[in-house]
């Protein structure tokens, strides 16, 4: 069952972090508040205006307001303690591997860690982050990565990472969307819990179809030998950082080059799986 309970927003202070005994995936009680807008006058005097031409509204439920509303920020559903081990997705019961991961005979990921589940409202805002240029989403929603990360036992749950990768989107992709949204998350959640971001050590080195309404085997096959990693990755732990984890053959793909480069380990951390 599904603990609908909702993250608390804990201190980002790395000493305070690294402190956290809690030795479970703690019963939280809310998630973080969006921020309130600050900056320097002309750039708030820009956005002033511009809010007066496109009034702002929420992404998810079109009230008019900031991009994500508080009610829709807290009414996203967080993946409750019980979860397969190999995943990250959320199980009836705690399972070591759960029947979609029960066939890797070696797991090229070391651990995977999910936030919340893809349904309403997060399935709305993370499409506008993807699809409806708003590249601004990122740190609101790399808020729930944080929360996260700070319900977990860090050391146990990604031990002493060197590195933050995202998930590389293929140059073509890139051009047309004008960012990659795995980086944009990526970054804002390095920025908060200051992890360094090496967006570099990973390469998209082909093109590969979307990965939607592909079957698992499909899925793998579409991904393979997608990715390939820098020297920079030799003897280091990465942890990849994705938006959607459906079946994890993108981020697996993406573990695999890195080990191929030389790398320790590799952990999973994304953003909303399905339910
Ligand atoms: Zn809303
Ligand atoms: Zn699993």
């Amino acid at each position: 069952m599904l603990i609908r309970t909702r993250p608390k927003f804990r201190s980002t202070n790395p000493a305070e972090r690294r402190t956290l005994n809690v030795s479970t995936h703690a019963a939280p009680s809310r998630w973080p508040t969006t921020e309130s807008a600050s900056g320097r006058f002309w750039p708030r005097l820009q956005t002033a205006l511009l809010d007066l031409l496109f009034p702002p509204q929420c992404v998810a439920c079109r009230r008019a307001g900031p991009l994500v509303c508080d009610a829709c920020a807290q009414a996203v559903l967080p993946v409750g303690p019980t979860i397969c081990a190999g995943c990250g997705r959320p199980q009836a019961h705690a399972v070591t591997r759960c029947d979609q991961c029960q066939h890797l005979t070696a797991d090229p990921l070391s651990g995977v860690r999910i936030a919340a589940l893809h349904s309403s409202p997060l399935r709305e805002m993370i499409h506008a982050f993807k699809y409806e240029q708003q590249p601004e989403l990122a740190a609101p929603l790399a808020r729930y990565l944080v929360a996260l990360i700070q319900t977990l036992p860090w050391s146990a749950a990604f031990p002493s990472v060197d590195g933050v990768v995202p998930v590389p989107l293929y140059s073509a992709r890139y051009q047309e969307r004008g960012y990659n949204q795995a980086e944009l998350l990526a970054s804002a959640f390095c920025h908060s819990v200051q992890l360094p971001l090496c967006s570099a050590w990973l390469l998209r080195q082909r093109a590969t179809p979307s990965q939607v309404g592909l079957t698992a085997v499909e899925r793998r096959r579409n991904v393979e030998d997608a990715f390939v990693a820098t020297h920079a990755v030799f003897g280091k732990r990465l942890l990849l950082i994705d938006d959607v984890f459906t079946t994890g053959a993108t981020m697996r793909a993406c573990a695999q080059a890195a080990l191929d480069a030389g790398a320790s380990a590799v952990y999973g951390l994304a953003l909303a799986c399905p339910r």
